[in-house]
C-alpha cells in the first residue's frame, strides 16, 4: 500500500471519507472527482454483493468469487464473468451472505457457488458451534 499516496489524498478530509463526502467503505467500486473506483482495496466484493457488470449494465447477486471469476445468483445459473469487469454497488449485510449461503450450499448440483457454499459453510461450523462439555471433562480427568 502507498502510504504517501494515500496521505496526499485524504489529508484534509475526514479520517474514513473521501473528499466526495463518501465513505470510503462505500467507496468501493465507485469512482468520483477525487480518486478512482476502488472495488478491492477497502470492501472486498463477496457472496451476496450487489454488483454492476460494467460491459453489459446489468446489476447482479454474487453468488461466488472464484479467483479472477465472479459468479452470479440468477439465471442461467453457474454463469460467470470476469471479476474485473464488475464494479460493486451493494455491500450485503452478514446476515444477508450468511442466509444466502445456506440457500446456496442447500441447492442440489455441482455448479461452483454450490460447493463454494458448502466448503464456506462446512468451515465455519467449528467457530459458531459451542465447545462440546465432554472435551472439558475429558481435560479435566486428564489434569
Ligand atoms: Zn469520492
Amino acid at each position: 500500500m502507498n502510504k504517501d499516496l494515500e496521505k496526499n489524498d485524504f489529508d484534509s478530509t475526514i479520517e474514513g471519507f473521501c473528499k466526495c463526502g463518501t465513505s470510503l467503505d462505500r467507496h468501493a467500486g465507485l469512482g468520483c472527482l477525487y480518486r478512482p473506483a476502488s472495488p478491492i482495496k477497502y470492501e472486498p466484493i463477496d457472496v451476496c454483493d450487489v454488483v454492476r457488470h460494467v460491459p453489459s449494465g446489468e446489476n447482479w447477486v454474487v453468488a461466488c468469487i472464484d479467483g479472477d471469476r465472479l459468479y452470479w445468483a440468477g439465471y442461467p445459473f453457474g454463469g460467470s464473468a470476469a471479476l474485473s469487469d464488475c464494479q460493486l454497488v451493494t455491500k450485503a449485510s452478514a446476515e444477508d451472505r450468511q442466509k444466502l449461503l445456506v440457500k446456496l450450499s442447500e441447492l442440489t448440483g455441482f455448479e461452483v457457488p454450490i460447493l463454494r457454499a458448502r466448503v464456506r459453510l462446512t468451515k465455519r461450523a467449528p467457530d459458531a458451534a459451542p465447545r462440546p462439555p465432554f472435551l472439558d471433562r475429558l481435560r479435566a480427568r486428564r489434569g
